[in-house]
Protein backbone atom coordinates (compact mmCIF):
# COMPACT_ATOMS: atom_id res chain seq x y z
CA UNK A 1 0.00 0.00 0.00
CA UNK A 2 0.67 3.47 -0.69
CA UNK A 3 -0.75 6.12 1.65
CA UNK A 4 -0.83 9.48 -0.06
CA UNK A 5 -4.38 10.79 1.75
CA UNK A 6 -2.36 12.33 5.19
CA UNK A 7 -4.54 15.53 4.77
CA UNK A 8 -7.72 13.15 5.04
CA UNK A 9 -6.11 11.18 7.99
CA UNK A 10 -2.62 10.11 9.12
CA UNK A 11 -1.74 6.54 11.03
CA UNK A 12 -1.89 6.52 14.62
CA UNK A 13 1.55 6.56 15.91
CA UNK A 14 2.22 3.39 17.89
CA UNK A 15 3.65 5.69 21.08
CA UNK A 16 0.48 7.03 21.13
CA UNK A 17 -1.57 3.70 20.32
CA UNK A 18 0.64 2.43 23.14
CA UNK A 19 -0.64 5.45 25.88
CA UNK A 20 -4.21 5.28 24.70
CA UNK A 21 -3.92 1.26 25.55
CA UNK A 22 -1.92 1.75 28.74
CA UNK A 23 -4.04 4.63 30.36
CA UNK A 24 -7.23 3.00 29.49
CA UNK A 25 -6.31 -0.65 30.79
CA UNK A 26 -5.37 0.97 34.00
CA UNK A 27 -7.21 4.44 34.64
CA UNK A 28 -10.79 3.71 32.73
CA UNK A 29 -12.55 4.84 35.80
CA UNK A 30 -14.64 8.22 35.41
CA UNK A 31 -12.50 11.29 35.83
CA UNK A 32 -15.79 12.79 37.37
CA UNK A 33 -15.61 10.04 40.20
CA UNK A 34 -13.42 12.27 42.45
CA UNK A 35 -13.04 9.67 45.04
CA UNK A 36 -11.52 6.93 43.81
CA UNK A 37 -10.17 8.13 40.04
CA UNK A 38 -8.09 11.02 40.86
CA UNK A 39 -5.40 9.29 38.38
CA UNK A 40 -7.87 9.41 35.50
CA UNK A 41 -8.35 13.37 36.25
CA UNK A 42 -4.87 13.86 36.68
CA UNK A 43 -4.06 12.22 33.51
CA UNK A 44 -5.77 15.15 31.62
CA UNK A 45 -4.93 18.03 33.44
CA UNK A 46 -1.36 17.39 32.93
CA UNK A 47 -1.81 16.03 29.17
CA UNK A 48 -3.45 19.87 29.50
CA UNK A 49 -0.76 21.11 30.54
CA UNK A 50 1.66 19.47 28.38
CA UNK A 51 -0.45 20.36 24.89
CA UNK A 52 -0.23 24.29 26.63
CA UNK A 53 3.05 23.70 26.96
CA UNK A 54 3.84 22.39 23.43
CA UNK A 55 1.72 25.30 21.74
CA UNK A 56 2.53 28.41 23.86
CA UNK A 57 -0.70 28.79 25.94
CA UNK A 58 -1.86 29.33 29.15
CA UNK A 59 -3.40 26.05 30.41
CA UNK A 60 -6.90 27.05 30.93
CA UNK A 61 -7.15 28.18 27.29
CA UNK A 62 -7.03 24.71 25.86
CA UNK A 63 -10.40 22.68 26.35
CA UNK A 64 -10.59 19.32 24.65
CA UNK A 65 -12.95 18.28 22.06
CA UNK A 66 -13.94 15.64 19.80
CA UNK A 67 -11.86 17.28 17.09
CA UNK A 68 -11.55 20.28 14.98
CA UNK A 69 -15.15 20.54 13.66
CA UNK A 70 -16.70 20.47 17.42
CA UNK A 71 -14.11 23.15 18.19
CA UNK A 72 -15.34 25.00 15.57
CA UNK A 73 -19.22 24.92 16.30
CA UNK A 74 -18.14 25.57 19.45
CA UNK A 75 -16.64 29.25 19.32
CA UNK A 76 -18.96 29.78 15.95
CA UNK A 77 -22.14 29.13 17.99
CA UNK A 78 -21.14 29.59 21.39
CA UNK A 79 -20.73 33.24 21.33
CA UNK A 80 -22.77 35.48 19.42
CA UNK A 81 -21.15 37.20 16.24
CA UNK A 82 -23.26 39.91 14.19
CA UNK A 83 -20.67 39.35 11.72
CA UNK A 84 -18.89 36.55 10.49
CA UNK A 85 -15.72 37.45 7.27
CA UNK A 86 -14.45 34.32 6.32
CA UNK A 87 -12.48 33.33 3.14
CA UNK A 88 -14.08 30.69 0.57
CA UNK A 89 -11.40 28.16 0.83
CA UNK A 90 -12.29 27.53 4.75
CA UNK A 91 -13.45 23.77 5.70
CA UNK A 92 -16.76 22.69 5.29
CA UNK A 93 -17.07 22.84 9.60
CA UNK A 94 -16.18 26.56 9.35
CA UNK A 95 -17.76 27.57 6.19
CA UNK A 96 -21.15 25.74 6.79
CA UNK A 97 -21.40 26.25 10.47
CA UNK A 98 -20.79 30.34 9.53
CA UNK A 99 -23.57 30.28 6.42
CA UNK A 100 -26.13 28.12 8.77
CA UNK A 101 -25.63 31.37 12.06
CA UNK A 102 -28.87 32.65 12.08
CA UNK A 103 -27.89 36.00 13.07
CA UNK A 104 -24.99 36.51 11.93
CA UNK A 105 -23.99 38.57 8.32
CA UNK A 106 -21.63 36.75 6.70
CA UNK A 107 -18.55 38.42 4.66
CA UNK A 108 -16.21 36.57 2.26
CA UNK A 109 -12.69 38.21 1.73
CA UNK A 110 -11.30 37.94 -1.44
CA UNK A 111 -9.06 35.92 -2.86
CA UNK A 112 -5.93 35.19 -5.72
CA UNK A 113 -5.69 32.13 -7.34
CA UNK A 114 -3.72 30.29 -5.75
CA UNK A 115 -5.97 30.83 -2.39
CA UNK A 116 -4.36 33.35 -0.54
CA UNK A 117 -6.76 35.98 0.76
CA UNK A 118 -6.36 39.58 0.48
CA UNK A 119 -5.75 42.01 3.23
CA UNK A 120 -6.76 44.74 2.04
CA UNK A 121 -10.13 43.45 1.33
CA UNK A 122 -10.07 41.97 4.78
CA UNK A 123 -9.51 45.48 6.26
CA UNK A 124 -12.39 47.19 4.38
CA UNK A 125 -14.57 44.48 5.54
CA UNK A 126 -13.19 44.90 9.21
CA UNK A 127 -13.78 49.02 8.94
CA UNK A 128 -17.92 48.11 7.17
CA UNK A 129 -18.53 46.04 9.90
CA UNK A 130 -17.10 48.30 12.96
CA UNK A 131 -19.19 51.16 10.99
CA UNK A 132 -22.21 48.88 11.42
CA UNK A 133 -21.62 48.08 15.05
CA UNK A 134 -21.52 44.09 16.88
CA UNK A 135 -19.20 41.99 17.28
CA UNK A 136 -16.67 40.07 14.39
CA UNK A 137 -15.75 36.90 14.10
CA UNK A 138 -12.98 36.54 11.08
CA UNK A 139 -12.49 32.80 10.67
CA UNK A 140 -9.62 32.70 8.11
CA UNK A 141 -7.51 29.40 8.08
CA UNK A 142 -3.65 28.82 8.90
CA UNK A 143 -3.37 26.20 5.98
CA UNK A 144 -5.83 24.88 3.19
CA UNK A 145 -6.67 20.83 3.29
CA UNK A 146 -6.67 20.55 -0.09
CA UNK A 147 -4.45 23.25 -1.75
CA UNK A 148 -1.99 23.28 1.07
CA UNK A 149 -1.68 27.30 0.97
CA UNK A 150 -0.42 28.95 4.19
CA UNK A 151 -2.44 32.13 5.33
CA UNK A 152 -0.78 35.23 6.52
CA UNK A 153 -2.05 34.72 10.17
CA UNK A 154 0.74 37.41 11.76
CA UNK A 155 -0.76 39.82 9.60
CA UNK A 156 -4.51 38.60 10.30
CA UNK A 157 -4.26 38.69 13.59
CA UNK A 158 -3.20 42.17 13.60
CA UNK A 159 -5.47 43.61 10.79
CA UNK A 160 -8.17 42.14 12.95
CA UNK A 161 -7.01 44.04 16.17
CA UNK A 162 -7.16 46.96 15.18
CA UNK A 163 -10.99 46.85 15.51
CA UNK A 164 -12.97 46.82 19.06
CA UNK A 165 -14.71 43.47 19.58
CA UNK A 166 -13.41 41.88 16.72
CA UNK A 167 -11.59 38.33 17.20
CA UNK A 168 -9.30 36.24 15.19
CA UNK A 169 -9.88 32.34 14.50
CA UNK A 170 -7.50 30.64 12.50
CA UNK A 171 -8.28 26.90 11.74
CA UNK A 172 -4.63 25.14 12.09
CA UNK A 173 -5.74 22.05 11.93
CA UNK A 174 -3.28 21.36 8.86
CA UNK A 175 -0.50 24.23 9.62
CA UNK A 176 -0.01 23.70 13.33
CA UNK A 177 1.16 19.68 12.85
CA UNK A 178 3.85 21.14 9.90
CA UNK A 179 4.88 24.47 10.74
CA UNK A 180 5.90 26.83 13.39
CA UNK A 181 3.03 29.24 14.17
CA UNK A 182 2.41 31.24 17.23
CA UNK A 183 -0.81 32.09 18.95
CA UNK A 184 0.16 36.04 19.93
CA UNK A 185 -2.41 37.49 17.45
CA UNK A 186 -4.77 34.53 17.36
CA UNK A 187 -7.99 34.57 19.72
CA UNK A 188 -9.50 30.70 18.67
CA UNK A 189 -7.50 27.89 17.12
CA UNK A 190 -8.97 24.70 16.89
CA UNK A 191 -6.82 21.07 16.50
CA UNK A 192 -7.28 17.42 15.82
CA UNK A 193 -5.24 14.88 17.10
CA UNK A 194 -5.98 12.05 13.39
CA UNK A 195 -4.16 14.90 11.83
CA UNK A 196 -0.80 14.09 13.74
CA UNK A 197 -0.60 10.29 14.20
CA UNK A 198 -3.52 11.21 17.74
CA UNK A 199 -6.70 8.96 17.51
CA UNK A 200 -9.60 9.66 15.63
CA UNK A 201 -12.40 11.90 18.50
CA UNK A 202 -10.02 13.50 19.91
CA UNK A 203 -9.03 17.57 19.45
CA UNK A 204 -9.23 21.02 21.14
CA UNK A 205 -9.83 24.46 21.14
CA UNK A 206 -7.74 27.24 21.94
CA UNK A 207 -9.25 30.14 23.34
CA UNK A 208 -7.01 33.05 24.13
CA UNK A 209 -7.46 35.77 27.30
CA UNK A 210 -10.71 37.62 26.78
CA UNK A 211 -12.46 35.96 23.67
CA UNK A 212 -15.83 35.31 24.94
CA UNK A 213 -16.90 31.32 24.62
CA UNK A 214 -19.71 29.58 25.73
CA UNK A 215 -20.57 25.55 25.77
CA UNK A 216 -22.11 24.02 22.86
CA UNK A 217 -22.52 21.04 24.70
CA UNK A 218 -24.34 21.11 28.40
CA UNK A 219 -25.13 19.08 31.05
CA UNK A 220 -21.98 18.37 32.60
CA UNK A 221 -19.18 20.01 34.60
CA UNK A 222 -16.69 18.87 32.77
CA UNK A 223 -13.86 21.60 30.84
CA UNK A 224 -14.77 24.16 33.25
CA UNK A 225 -18.17 23.77 32.31
CA UNK A 226 -17.25 24.62 29.10
CA UNK A 227 -17.68 21.01 27.37
CA UNK A 228 -20.53 18.72 28.84
CA UNK A 229 -19.49 14.74 28.59
CA UNK A 230 -17.08 12.16 30.02
CA UNK A 231 -13.70 13.00 28.83
CA UNK A 232 -12.00 10.37 26.45
CA UNK A 233 -8.90 10.03 28.97
CA UNK A 234 -7.07 7.57 26.71
CA UNK A 235 -7.83 9.47 23.52
CA UNK A 236 -6.58 12.94 25.14
CA UNK A 237 -3.25 11.33 26.64
CA UNK A 238 -2.18 9.78 23.52
CA UNK A 239 -3.16 13.32 22.15
CA UNK A 240 -0.32 14.38 23.88
CA UNK A 241 1.62 12.06 22.72
CA UNK A 242 1.37 12.08 19.56
CA UNK A 243 1.74 16.68 19.24
CA UNK A 244 5.02 15.69 21.48
CA UNK A 245 6.33 13.52 18.80
CA UNK A 246 5.13 15.70 15.96
CA UNK A 247 6.85 18.80 17.33
CA UNK A 248 9.93 16.85 17.97
CA UNK A 249 10.03 15.67 15.10
CA UNK A 250 8.85 18.53 12.81
CA UNK A 251 12.34 20.53 11.56
CA UNK A 252 12.93 16.90 9.84
CA UNK A 253 9.83 15.90 8.79
CA UNK A 254 9.64 19.57 6.74
CA UNK A 255 13.07 18.50 5.44
CA UNK A 256 11.72 15.71 4.27
CA UNK A 257 8.56 16.86 2.99
CA UNK A 258 10.30 19.48 0.66
CA UNK A 259 12.61 16.70 -0.59
CA UNK A 260 9.53 14.63 -1.75
CA UNK A 261 7.69 17.46 -2.93
CA UNK A 262 10.39 18.37 -5.41
CA UNK A 263 10.31 15.08 -6.45
CA UNK A 264 6.42 15.57 -7.27
CA UNK A 265 7.14 18.66 -8.59
CA UNK A 266 9.64 17.47 -11.18
CA UNK A 267 7.46 14.27 -12.59
CA UNK A 268 4.32 16.86 -12.87
CA UNK A 269 6.92 18.81 -14.63
CA UNK A 270 7.96 15.96 -17.43
CA UNK A 271 3.95 14.77 -17.40
CA UNK A 272 2.46 18.41 -18.23
CA UNK A 273 0.56 18.34 -15.00
CA UNK A 274 -0.07 21.86 -13.42
CA UNK A 275 0.97 22.19 -8.85
CA UNK A 276 -1.51 24.38 -7.23
CA UNK A 277 -1.47 26.89 -4.69
CA UNK A 278 1.43 28.62 -5.04
CA UNK A 279 4.78 28.59 -3.03
CA UNK A 280 3.96 29.56 0.23
CA UNK A 281 2.01 26.17 0.85
CA UNK A 282 2.43 22.96 3.40
CA UNK A 283 4.96 21.07 1.97
CA UNK A 284 2.86 18.27 2.81
CA UNK A 285 0.09 18.79 0.69
CA UNK A 286 -0.13 18.76 -3.13
CA UNK A 287 -2.88 20.02 -5.49
CA UNK A 288 -2.06 18.78 -9.43
CA UNK A 289 -4.72 19.17 -12.06
CA UNK A 290 -4.08 16.42 -14.68
CA UNK A 291 -4.71 17.89 -18.72
CA UNK A 292 -6.57 15.53 -19.70
CA UNK A 293 -8.27 12.92 -16.98
CA UNK A 294 -10.83 12.90 -14.63
CA UNK A 295 -9.63 12.82 -11.11
CA UNK A 296 -12.42 10.36 -9.25
CA UNK A 297 -11.74 8.12 -12.29
CA UNK A 298 -8.15 7.90 -11.30
CA UNK A 299 -8.63 7.92 -7.64
CA UNK A 300 -10.52 4.62 -8.27
CA UNK A 301 -7.69 3.21 -10.92
CA UNK A 302 -5.39 3.95 -7.95
CA UNK A 303 -7.01 2.45 -5.21
CA UNK A 304 -7.35 -1.03 -7.23
CA UNK A 305 -3.52 -0.85 -6.77
CA UNK A 306 -3.52 -0.06 -3.44
CA UNK A 307 -2.05 4.04 -4.16
CA UNK A 308 -4.73 6.01 -1.80
CA UNK A 309 -4.97 9.82 -3.03
CA UNK A 310 -7.66 11.95 -2.91
CA UNK A 311 -9.57 13.84 -5.22
CA UNK A 312 -10.24 17.39 -3.59
CA UNK A 313 -10.65 16.82 -0.28
CA UNK A 314 -12.23 13.71 1.43
CA UNK A 315 -15.19 15.27 2.89
CA UNK A 316 -16.20 16.30 -0.83
CA UNK A 317 -15.35 12.79 -2.37
CA UNK A 318 -18.63 11.07 -2.92
CA UNK A 319 -20.35 14.40 -4.11
CA UNK A 320 -20.48 15.16 -8.03
CA UNK A 321 -19.72 19.03 -7.50
CA UNK A 322 -16.39 20.03 -8.43
CA UNK A 323 -14.67 21.52 -5.02
CA UNK A 324 -16.19 24.66 -3.64
CA UNK A 325 -12.27 25.38 -2.68
CA UNK A 326 -11.00 24.77 -5.93
CA UNK A 327 -13.73 26.71 -7.88
CA UNK A 328 -13.09 29.81 -5.41
CA UNK A 329 -9.42 30.17 -6.84
CA UNK A 330 -10.91 30.56 -10.28
CA UNK A 331 -10.75 26.90 -11.44
CA UNK A 332 -13.12 26.45 -14.16
CA UNK A 333 -15.44 23.08 -13.10
CA UNK A 334 -13.58 20.67 -15.95
CA UNK A 335 -10.39 21.69 -14.46
CA UNK A 336 -11.15 20.93 -10.84
CA UNK A 337 -13.08 17.75 -11.94
CA UNK A 338 -9.31 16.70 -12.83
CA UNK A 339 -7.86 17.91 -9.97
CA UNK A 340 -6.30 15.02 -7.44
CA UNK A 341 -5.01 15.76 -3.76
CA UNK A 342 -1.54 13.72 -2.58
CA UNK A 343 -0.81 14.50 0.76
CA UNK A 344 2.07 13.13 3.04
CA UNK A 345 3.72 12.32 5.79
CA UNK A 346 7.61 11.14 6.89
CA UNK A 347 6.93 7.76 6.07
CA UNK A 348 6.78 8.13 2.44
CA UNK A 349 9.51 6.72 0.52
CA UNK A 350 10.71 8.72 -2.64
CA UNK A 351 10.65 5.47 -5.34
CA UNK A 352 7.09 5.22 -3.96
CA UNK A 353 6.35 8.81 -5.33
CA UNK A 354 7.91 7.54 -8.58
CA UNK A 355 5.57 4.15 -8.60
CA UNK A 356 2.88 6.53 -8.43
CA UNK A 357 3.70 8.99 -10.77
CA UNK A 358 4.10 5.73 -13.25
CA UNK A 359 0.86 4.53 -12.62
CA UNK A 360 -0.66 7.72 -13.14
CA UNK A 361 1.02 7.93 -16.52
CA UNK A 362 -0.08 4.26 -17.17
CA UNK A 363 -4.18 5.24 -15.93
CA UNK A 364 -4.33 8.63 -18.08
CA UNK A 365 -3.37 6.82 -21.29
CA UNK A 366 -6.28 4.41 -20.39
CA UNK A 367 -8.83 6.83 -18.53
CA UNK A 368 -8.02 10.15 -21.13
CA UNK A 369 -10.37 12.04 -22.14
CA UNK A 370 -11.33 13.41 -25.56
CA UNK A 371 -13.34 15.82 -24.59
CA UNK A 372 -10.88 17.90 -22.13
CA UNK A 373 -8.55 18.54 -25.65
N1 LIG B 1 -10.27 21.79 9.46
C1 LIG B 1 -9.48 21.33 8.49
C2 LIG B 1 -8.60 22.30 7.74
C3 LIG B 1 -9.45 19.97 8.16
O1 LIG B 1 -8.65 19.52 7.19
C4 LIG B 1 -10.30 19.09 8.88
C5 LIG B 1 -10.37 17.66 8.54
O2 LIG B 1 -10.28 17.27 7.38
C6 LIG B 1 -11.12 19.62 9.89
C7 LIG B 1 -11.07 20.96 10.16
C8 LIG B 1 -12.04 18.74 10.69
O3 LIG B 1 -11.31 17.96 11.61
P1 LIG B 1 -12.00 16.79 12.48
O4 LIG B 1 -11.86 15.56 11.67
O5 LIG B 1 -11.19 16.73 13.72
O6 LIG B 1 -13.38 17.18 12.78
Amino acid sequence: MIYLDCAATTQPNIKALTTFYNFSKINWFNPGSRLYSTDAANIIETSRSYIADIVGAQTNSIIFTSGATEAANMLMRGAHWDHVILSAIEHPCVYKTACSLPSADIHFVKNDADGKIDLVNLADLLEWCADQGGSVLVAIMGANNELGTIQPVEEIGNITHCYRDAYYFCDTTQLWPHEKISLEGIDYACMSAHKFGGLKGTGFLYVGEGAPIKPLLTGGHQEGGLRAGTENVGGIAAMAEALKITERDKAEARQKAEEVRKRITALSASAGIRINGGHDVVQNIVSLTMPDCDAQKMVAALAMNEIYIAAGSACSTGSAKPSRVLLATGMSEEEARRTIRISFDSKIRLKDIDTVFKQIELYRGVLKDDTYN
